[in-house]
């Protein structure tokens, strides 16, 4: 069921509701109302008439702005018992005796309704030395049909009041609706023609409504980021791999169709040798990366020492760099939770880069330490450093800095160590100045 149908429902049934509950209490109300105000009325005319009484000479004199009767109304002047001193009664009505009754009370003489209302008049009261009433009587069609109009209007404001409040009801559930039926409408072309770029729009007042579809805009983002990521990915791979296998088919037809002698033939098979090998690099890199992000190697930690790994790393770059290389090492002695193999090819990497993109002979500053929760790796060189706009790219698989400089590697080695930092719920942090150098800062929880 759509939200402008449930709502609507919902309204209307909220609506019958409210009218029954408004039509009984306007019924009630309506005619408390007009009571109180017929009786105000009547007392209030009572007392102004009687002003135009005076008691003299034992006798009530009516002074010429006396009314007896006026528009229905008929005043009275009784004595105690009842006995009629001043004033009639209406055309052959019976009038009860006096009802010393405050309000406002209905006679009903041959199936004919009055109204009332009884005072005991002070003035006279004082002056006779007996108790003097005043009485008013009105026929009840007379009056009521006065207040009709009253009754008229307070009924007519439900449907009015109820019309209002379907239409405010509608108006929301458009507002609400609409919206939603604009998103989905979107969500549906992307699904439909594969349109990632498409965003939802809102700029309406519901948060909730704003909430949702920056929620998805967000996730639209990382679905069309990731989609990028996957398109330049294969296709990195494919342009990284396809420079190798070229070169291996060329030198398989070189040694097949013109190498003549044997030692042409072994120099073939050595470039073929080092093709095979670098092609066997990017497919084992690209396979470790792989197993990371899909989480198909599962961390085995054990209380090792960093600065031994280190070293180990170190020693093996000596032996192959020789004089090419100078580290200088402040290891204390840091002993961490690690997965070892992962952790060893995470400073390998690090290591390497900061010889690879020194100028020679490079030195590298290692240094390791303990902070609060955490432990830490620095490896500080002094080569070529990375610009600022490209240091949060280098994390991404196949990015090179440089893409014209001459140095070895896929630029896969930091995808690895970040995947691998990560893993271990750590981080890489870079500082780097152009020209100058750079730092990779490893940060690891203690555990
Ligand atoms: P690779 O070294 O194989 O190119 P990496 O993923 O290890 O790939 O590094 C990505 C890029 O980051 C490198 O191509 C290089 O441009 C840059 N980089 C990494 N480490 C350093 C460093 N210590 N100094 C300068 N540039 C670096």
């Amino acid at each position: 069921m759509s939200i402008r149908k449930y709502i609507t429902i919902y309204l209307i049934f909220l609506i019958l509701a409210i009218s029954f509950i408004m039509s009984l209490f306007v019924n009630v109300l309506a005619d408390r109302v007009i009571h109180y105000d017929i009786q105000g009325t009547l007392v209030r005319e009572m007392m102004k008439n009687n002003k135009n009484i005076q008691f003299v000479d034992g006798k009530f004199q009516p002074n010429e702005s006396f009314e007896y009767e006026d528009d229905g109304k008929y005043f009275q002047v009784l004595s105690e018992n009842g006995k009629l001193l001043l004033g009639e009664n209406p055309d052959g009505v019976e009038v009860p005796e006096i009802v010393e009754n405050q309000r406002l009370s209905i006679w009903t003489y041959e199936g004919k309704e009055y109204y009332i209302i009884e005072r005991v008049n002070r003035k006279l009261t004082k002056e006779t030395g007996y108790i003097i009433y005043n009485r008013c009587i009105v026929g009840k069609k007379n009056i009521d049909s006065k207040y009709q109009f009253i009754k008229i209007i307070a009924y007519s404001t439900i449907p009015v009041f109820l019309l209002f409040v379907l239409c405010a009801g509608l108006m929301m559930s458009k507002k609400i609706s609409e919206p939603l039926i604009q998103m989905s409408k979107t969500a549906e072309t992307i699904g439909k023609d594969g349109e990632l770029s498409k965003r939802m729009e809102y700029d309406g007042k519901i948060t909730e409504l704003a909430i949702l579809s920056d929620t998805n805009n967000h996730m639209l983002e990382r679905v069309e980021n990731m989609f990028e990521t996957q398109k330049r990915f294969s296709s990195d791979v494919a342009h990284e791999l396809r420079t190798p296998i070229a070169v291996l088919l060329a030198q398989c037809e070189y040694a097949k169709e013109y190498s003549g002698t044997k030692e042409e033939f072994d120099e073939s098979i050595d470039v073929i040798y080092r093709q095979a090998q670098k092609t066997n690099e990017i497919v084992t890199q690209l396979l470790n990366l792989n197993r990371l992000e899909r989480g198909a190697i599962v961390l085995d930690l054990e209380e090792v020492s960093l600065d031994e790994i280190i070293c180990s790393i170190c020693d093996d770059v000596e032996i192959k760099e020789k004089e090419n290389v100078k580290f200088q090492l402040t290891l204390p002695g840091i002993r961490a939770n690690l997965d070892v193999g992962l952790m060893f090819i995470l400073l390998q990497n690090l290591i390497q880069n900061a010889v690879k993109y020194s100028t020679k002979p490079a030195v590298v500053e290692i240094t390791t330490g303990r902070e609060k929760e955490s432990v830490f790796v620095k490896i500080k060189d002094y080569g070529c450093g990375i610009k600022e706009e490209e240091q949060k790219k280098i994390f991404t698989p196949f990015y090179r800095a440089d893409k014209s400089r001459n140095s070895e590697g896929f630029g896969l080695g930091l995808s690895l160590a970040h995947r691998i930092a990560q893993m271990h719920g750590g981080r890489i942090d870079v500082e780097s100045v152009w020209g100058e150098g750079s730092t990779f800062t490893v940060v690891l929880p203690k555990r």
